[in-house]
Parts: structure tokens; sequence; C-alpha cells
């Protein structure tokens, strides 16, 4: 269990040296009870006490790594029930499953296919991680062979799922290089893929009947000295298993109860008729909290929405996305090409400089940092005004690059034209327009 504020004082040196930030040695407890501050900010903690500290400081909900190297991928490490709280962290990881009766090189075409599902959005690459091989006539070398070959041929990390103890042992020996996911353990097997998990440094699910049966299992590997854990309480039963997960975080969260502080992970597939229901009900679990979501395919109608919805709830509400302030040239600008301004909202610099792109006219845009908010709300509160652009424009550079006097300010802006010309004397401003969508039709009209 979780230590209180007054516990963790205890522990604490007690100088109320305030070099941790706060003034004294009991707030920065309370601090840390409620996961608002780090242990690492008080550099006079004993090794004992840090110890007995670090169950205080860790996130309620466990985070586990996946994989290995620069496509290692965490799940779990949540602290709120709900995102306008704080934010969610570490986003729902998708899967695809490839049955182990396949052959190999129906297998390298299926990864081929699902390695080009990927995005670019707002600066992200979002793709799927996963690909879940799951056991479906017990033979260990056919098994082996294929998490061997995803292993070393894709970029995708890997969830075994086999509750045949013999064949994750076969598996993990030619691809435990990735830290793969052992699925699952049960009451049945527990104490073989204990080992298996724990002589291989592996995270392990544990799958049970229900809750109180994946404590008993938890609580067990927990005991065998298994830290990376994730749950899945067997249920397949749609209400049932949204009431699963709300039930864990919330036990994990508010009761601080350990044995189930674990990132949980679902198959929609088991609970739906077909894939537009397996789409829907992963999509409900992005949101309500699977911290792995298990797909019987990835295809791009299913995954591209999906991926979409977990950037949208796993981008921290409190902070806007940005992009930094400065000149972006877009498409090899020459000291004639037009000179366009915008606020950082990363929505607005991705949606403008797309436009720019097909417009094929090189510009140059210029990012004006507005605390991330888009024109019309920057203007309306003051963070994007005409004497704001106009010494913007000034001290960008703008001017070394350019040799004409034209800016075009965003139509949704055309208020602030005076105050910019004002500001930047010699200069014609001109309005643009008010919908990106019209900006091509613009750019190309002023080169004709
Ligand atoms: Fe107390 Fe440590 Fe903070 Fe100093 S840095 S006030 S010793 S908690």
């Amino acid at each position: 269990m979780a230590l209180t504020g007054i516990q963790i004082f205890k522990l604490l040196p007690k100088t109320n040296c305030k070099e941790c930030g706060v003034p004294t040695c009991l707030a920065f407890a309370m601090n840390l009870a409620s996961g608002k501050a780090e242990l690492d900010s008080c550099p006079y903690v004993s090794d004992d006490a840090r110890a007995q500290l670090a169950e205080a400081s860790a996130p309620p909900i466990r985070p586990v790594v996946l994989g290995k190297g620069v496509r290692k991928a965490t799940t779990g490490g949540e602290t709120v029930m709900y995102r306008h709280e704080k934010t969610f962290f570490n986003p729902t990881l998708f899967a695809g499953t490839i049955a182990s009766d396949s052959a190999a090189a129906d297998v390298e075409a299926k990864l081929k296919v699902w390695n080009a599902l990927q995005y670019e959005r707002v600066g992200f690459n979002l793709r799927p991680e996963l690909v879940a091989l799951k056991d479906v006539n017990g033979d260990a070398a056919a098994f082996a062979a294929l998490a061997k070959q995803i292993a070393e041929t894709s970029e995708f990390n890997l969830i075994l799922m086999s509750e045949d103890a013999a064949v994750i042992e076969a598996a993990v020996a030619g691809c435990g290089f990735k830290r793969p996911l052992v699925y699952a353990a049960t009451e049945a097997n527990v104490d073989a893929m204990g080992k298996i998990a724990l002589d291989n440094d592996l995270p392990l699910a544990v799958k049970a009947g229900d809750i109180d049966g994946v404590i008993a299992l938890t609580t067990k590997l927990t005991g065998m000295g298994l830290k990376d854990l994730v749950i899945d309480t067997g249920t397949r039963e749609l209400k049932q298993a949204l009431e699963d997960q709300v039930a864990i975080r919330r036990a994990a969260l508010k009761d601080t109860n350990r044995s189930v502080g674990f990132p949980t992970i679902v198959f929609p597939s088991e609970m739906a008729s077909n894939t537009d229901m397996e789409a829907l009900i992963a999509g409900m679990f992005v949101s309500k909290y699977a911290g792995i979501v298990v797909l019987s395919d990835l295809t791009t109608e299913v995954i591209f929405p999906l991926l979409l919805e977990r950037l949208n709830i796993f981008t921290d509400p409190q902070r806007p996305m940005t992009v930094t302030e400065g000149i972006y040239p877009i498409g090899n600008p020459t000291e004639n090409s037009p000179v366009l301004v915008t606020t950082n909202f990363a929505l607005t610099y991705f949606i403008v400089s797309g436009e720019i792109e097909a417009s094929k006219v090189p510009s140059w845009l210029l990012i004006k940092d507005a605390e991330g908010l888009s024109v019309l709300t920057a203007w309306a509160a003051g963070k994007f005004g005409g004497d704001d652009v106009g010494m913007f424009v000034k001290k960008c550079g703008i001017m070394d690059k350019v040799k004409h006097t034209e800016l075009v300010i965003p139509g949704y802006a055309a208020a602030i034209a005076g105050d910019v010309e004002e500001e930047l004397p010699g200069w014609t401003i001109t309005v643009g327009p008010r919908e990106s969508a019209h900006l091509a039709g613009f750019l190309k009209a002023k080169t004709q």
C-alpha cells in the first residue's frame, strides 16, 4: 500500500532546507503522497528511506515496457481517472494478430502491409506497435520460428500468446532479445510462466476469470519477484469487460490497491460479431482504460481512426500542441517568394503549411508564438495583436531573406492590418483568406 504524507514525512531528513523547491519537508511529503513531486527532488533521502519511499512515489499503475531499442513502448503509468484532471501518459498500444499456423511467406507479406500503416499528424508518426502471435495448435517449433521471424524482420514488438509454457519457452529462446510480452499466466500454469518471465526478464500478462482471480495471480507473481505485469480479467462480455476496466483503474488509483496496479490488455474481436463492432469496442477501450488493445487484423479503415482517437485522448489537455516560433521555408522559397504569418498552434501550422505545399508556390511561413492558440482565439485573447506581429516580423530575420515588403496576414486577423502597418512602415499588409482551404488559390493568383 502507498504511504501517507505523514508516514513519508517521518522518513525525510526534516531539515527544511528547501532544496526540493518547497519550504518544508512536510510540504514535500504531502506533495510526494499526492503524486505532485518526484522523490529525486530531495537529494538528502537515505538509501533506506529511499527504498521505503519508492513505493509511495511510484505511479499507482506500474509503467510496463515492451520491446527494446528505439521501438520499445511503455504502457500503464497512469495517475488519473479522467484526462482533464492532469493527462494520460502512455498511449494505448495496438496489436494485430497472427496465427501460429500461418506460412512464413504470408507472415512476411502481412508484416510488410502492417509496417506501411503509418500516418503523419501534427508532427507525430502514428502507427500500431505490436504483433500478437497466437498459438493455435500447440506446435512449439512452428510458433518459435514465426516469433523469431517477426522479431528479426520487423519493427513490431511482440506478444507471445499461449498458455502452454513449453511453447512460450521455445519462442523466447529466439525472440527474447526483443523483450516480448508473455500472454498469459493462468491459475494452471502460473509457476511455469512466472519462472520463464523471471529468468528472461520479460513482462508477463495474467489471465483469470474475474478480478479476484487476477489479484490472486498478481499477488503470487509479485511474491516471486516479478514486477512487470499486465492484466486480463478474462471477461469477454462487453458490459462486464468495461466495468472491469473502470473497477481496476479505480481500485489502483483511489484505493491504492497494488495488486491491480498494472496496465490491462483487451481483445475486442472476442466481444464483437464483425470488424465494425470490433473497431467500435476497441475505441471504447482506448478511452477506458486499456493499456493494450489486440485486434484481429490491422487494416487502414480500422487502425487509422483508432490512432487518431488515441492521439486526442493522450494529448495533454492543459498544454496546447505548439510548434516553435520562427521562419519556416516551404518549397525552397526565394527572395521574391510570398511571406505569410500565422500562430504557433500546431494544427494551424500543419494545415496552413500543408495548403502552401499543395499550392506549389514556394513561400516563407512565419510562425509567431501565440501560446498555442488558433488565429481567431489568439487575436481575441490579445496574443496576436498588430503591434506584436509587426515586432515579430522585424526581429525574426525575414527581412534579410526577402527583398520585397509584403506580408500576408490571416483573414481571421484582418482587424490587425492597420496596427501591423504602423509597426512596419513601408510594408504592404495583405489580408489572406479566412479558410486555409482557399490559400492555394490565393497564392496562385498572387504569383500569376
Ligand atoms: Fe526536506 Fe529534502 Fe526538501 Fe530539504 S530537500 S526540505 S530535506 S524534503
